[in-house]
């Protein structure tokens, strides 16, 4: 149930089935469309539109026009292919039409009975013997009526079984012709003067606009979305987003959290003991952190840095810092063998100063179990690394402090939430620190993590070369092959990858399973290992040992390896049926290489008949090795969805809008969301009810 505010408590509670022609089945049938307001209704927008406006001429007719017709019956005929099917010949005098009809009952053959003049609609398609239509609305005509000249195109709806666009249209029409319903639910929320800087139209305007466009109407910009009637609605739709993730990030700003203060001296004892010296970029981004953590409340910091850039040391100093202040740490990571590197890292630099770092996975079990819950309830466990199962229903902790997600776009908004609640004690809610490597370009930063604070660790630590990649048909495999055993004689080590083949981790496994065993057959001098997803954790963990400790030459594995593992004398990489990842994903395999001095490359390979497109998609990467340029191309290629990893989390849920297409209106809708929370707060209610609804919820916690 939709929630009411004051302005629409009444709109609100009209129900569809009041609209005539909605009885129960067709508002179900709404439902399904996510129509359950008469708001919903009108924002209901074409997919497309078809111009019914015009006739066109028969001899004018292209391949895939969709288009009106007229014509006189030349011939009809039924024949008997490997389907019957009814087969009549139009002309106009200017050219000749088939119209193929593979249904048809007796009646509607004689319809078309030759001499007859008829008005066709449909999408003309070349056949074999010409161009023809299949399956056209047609209707038999007086010669003598006029055109039909509407003056508006037609617009077509998405819809769902049992649902026809008829129907649809005709529902929205009576809407729209009605202007006591239509204004009470569509009030105009934005001032005018805001309209009027942003130089976009009214909303009523651009609701009517969009349904039923005037005939002249630019055709391709609207059927690309970028109609300014169009983006009228996609801005309102993006502006109620951003201010839902404003309040969310106001409401953090008034909540205690423990202020981290202390003298450093434990981060201090890290930093001196470690091998290398901060980039200048890890000291920036590790002193924005060290002030956020001083503050009574709850940092909200997201930490975004191209592979191999040196995050996760500068999450163990944010560790230290609450540590040393008393407090308990949750390092958390989507995948066992993620949370497992951070594991051995944070044990290698934190136990030595005396910090207590325990594990938690779901495979954790018994005794083990047992313990480790205890000492994080107890509070001797100072940093608890691991996955998902630091959260769970039956963990407590004693006095926890911080919060460090990796690879956040794993996780989503409602996620972080219920981590942030979790934490919750006399101290108030823990801070919080997430990191990814996925480059998120800036524009989709602030409409999707508008409730975090962003800092950039935008430098490689010195000494890496780029990796050299190359992008090759699956044809040469044995070349690839014959380079690797080359490699490895050398003393170099690789990985070789096998993406999912089909929706199935178990097909994955297989997959990588028979790789291994054929790479084994032909280079029986090597020494290769396999990883996947299905190994138990402990023999997962004994083979990355053995590839760590160079008793491995080739590591066979699935995109389990993605994240985190990190083996520096790993120069090489074979990534198998390339085309099936996704350009970041690659990026972010192809880092596992290049960690080290040496000169390390990575081998895209690719299946049989790829397009060209395909093709220059991989080549991307070959051009270049820098995650934002990357991720930029992906998003243009992919969409933000995926690169968000939101379609699951629901975080970025638009009906209108496409972050992707309308990215440029995006500094617009951040100052707007300002004005508006200073000069018209009493606006933002309605707004976020009219776009989000239900969605709200998380805005309130
Ligand atoms: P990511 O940002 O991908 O998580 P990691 O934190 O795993 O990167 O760091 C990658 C490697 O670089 C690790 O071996 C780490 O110890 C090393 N490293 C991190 N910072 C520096 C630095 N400033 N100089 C040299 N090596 C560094
Ligand atoms: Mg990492």
């Amino acid at each position: 149930m939709k929630q009411t505010t004051p302005s629409s408590a009444t709109t609100q509670h009209y129900p569809l089935t009041r609209l005539p022609g909605v009885g129960p089945s067709v508002a179900q049938k709404l439902a399904r469309l996510g129509i359950n307001t008469i708001a919903d209704l009108l924002f209901h927008l074409p997919l497309r539109y078809q111009d019914r406006t015009r006739i066109a001429a028969i001899g004018s007719l292209r391949n895939g026009d969709e288009v009106t017709v007229r014509g006189e019956v030349q011939l009809s005929e039924i024949k008997y292919g490997r389907r019957r099917m009814l087969l009549s010949r139009i002309s106009d005098g200017t050219g000749f039409l088939t119209l193929r009809f593979f249904h048809f009952s007796a009646q509607q053959q004689a319809k078309l009975a030759r001499g007859v003049q008829v008005e066709c609609f449909g999408e003309v398609r070349a056949g074999a013997s010409g161009l023809e239509m299949v399956h056209p609305e047609h209707q038999q005509i007086d010669p003598a009526t006029p055109p039909p000249n509407a003056a508006r195109l037609t617009p077509v709806y998405p819809t769902t079984e049992g649902l026809r666009q008829l129907k649809l249209r005709a529902l929205i029409q009576t809407l729209l012709n009605d202007p006591g319903l239509f204004n009470t639910h569509l009030e105009e929320l934005l001032p005018t003067d805001m309209l009027h800087d942003i130089q976009l139209p009214a909303l009523a305007a651009a609701v009517h606009y969009v349904h039923y466009p005037p005939a002249d109407a630019p055709l391709a910009t609207l059927q690309s979305g970028e109609h300014p009637m169009q983006q009228r609605l996609a801005f309102e739709e993006l502006l109620a987003h951003q201010l839902s993730l404003r309040l969310l990030r106001r409401r953090q700003e008034k909540r205690p959290a423990p202020a981290l203060s202390g003298e450093g001296l434990m981060q201090k004892a890290l930093l001196d003991a470690l091998p290398f010296a901060l980039t200048h970029a890890q000291q920036r981004v590790a002193e924005e952190i060290r002030h956020d953590l001083q503050q009574p409340h709850p940092m909200q910091r997201l930490v975004q840095g191209d592979v191999g850039s040196g995050k996760t040391i500068v999450a163990a100093l944010a560790a230290l810092q609450a540590v040393e202040a008393g407090f308990q740490v949750a390092v958390m990571a989507p995948t066992e063998l993620l949370a497992e590197q951070h594991r051995n890292n944070f044990t290698a630099w934190l136990a030595p100063l005396g910090v207590a770092v325990h594990w938690l996975s779901g495979k954790t079990k018994g005794a083990a179990r047992r313990e480790t819950l205890a000492a994080m309830a107890e509070g001797s466990a100072q940093v608890i690394v691991g996955t998902q199962a630091l959260f769970q229903e039956e963990v407590a902790y004693a006095h926890l402090g911080l919060v460090i997600i990796d690879e956040q776009h794993r996780f989503g908004v409602h996620q972080r939430l219920s981590l942030r609640d979790k934490g919750r004690d006399n101290d108030g809610y823990p801070h919080q620190l997430v990191m990814t490597a996925t480059p998120i370009p800036r524009t989709l930063a602030q409409t999707a993590y508008a409730d975090l604070d962003l800092s950039i660790i935008d430098e490689l630590p010195p000494g890496r070369s780029p990796v050299e990649t190359v992008v090759i048909a699956e044809q040469r495999r044995d070349e690839v092959v014959a380079r690797l055993h080359k490699a490895c004689r050398e003393g170099r080590q690789a990985y070789w990858v096998c993406p999912l083949v089909e929706e199935s981790e178990k097909l994955q496994c297989q997959a990588a399973q028979e790789t291994a065993e054929a790479l084994q057959a032909a280079l029986s001098d090597l020494r290769i290992g396999l990883v996947h997803g299905r190994l138990k954790a402990a023999e997962k963990t004994a083979v990355m040992a053995c590839f760590k400790a160079g008793e491995l030459d080739l590591l066979v594995a699935t995109t389990v390896i993605e994240v985190g593992v990190d083996v520096p004398n790993a120069t090489l990489m074979v990534i198998d049926n390339a085309e099936r990842l996704g350009l970041s994903q690659l990026h972010q395999l192809r880092g596992r290489v290049g960690r080290g001095a040496g000169q390390s490359s990575c081998v895209l390979l690719y299946g049989a008949g790829l397009s060209k497109t395909a093709r220059a998609r991989l080549a991307i990467l070959r051009e270049s090795n820098d995650g934002f340029v990357v991720a930029q191309k992906d998003l243009e290629i992919r969409g933000p969805g995926e690169l968000l990893g939101t379609r699951q989390t629901g975080l970025v849920n638009l009906r209108i809008a496409d972050l992707q297409r309308d990215h440029a209106l995006i500094p617009q809708v951040a100052r707007c969301a300002d004005t508006l929370l200073r000069n018209h707060p009493t606006l933002v209610g309605p707004l976020l009810q009219r776009w989000l609804g239900d969605g709200l919820r998380y805005g309130k916690v």
